[in-house]
């Protein structure tokens, strides 16, 4: 059987939503940004952002998370961009 192509929503910050691709625990999208390349992530914590699960774009320095359906590291559920305001301290 083939990698089936999820598409699941990308939700930026200011309220617009986008599509991510994914398979199993990971995803791909395009920042909205224009950076020519895709971004590739996989799932981490299921309530819990840290370091290691956090995706910044080299064009714009965004920072994404994608997020797990129902657990931590399961298949992709969405993709989040981060605000860094509200996250800080949290690995620290
Ligand atoms: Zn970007």
């Amino acid at each position: 059987m083939t990698q089936k192509q999820k598409e699941v929503p990308l939700e930026y910050l200011n309220g617009k939503i986008g599509v991510a691709i994914a398979t199993g625990n990971n995803a791909a999208w395009l920042c909205s940004c224009g950076y020519s390349y895709p971004l590739v992530g996989r799932s981490g914590l299921f309530n819990r952002i840290t370091d290691k699960s956090k995706i910044q774009c080299k064009g714009c320095g965004k920072h994404f998370y994608v997020a797990p359906d129902g657990g931590d590291y399961k298949r992709v559920r969405k993709v989040v961009e981060l605000d860094q305001q509200k996250i800080r301290g949290i690995d620290d």
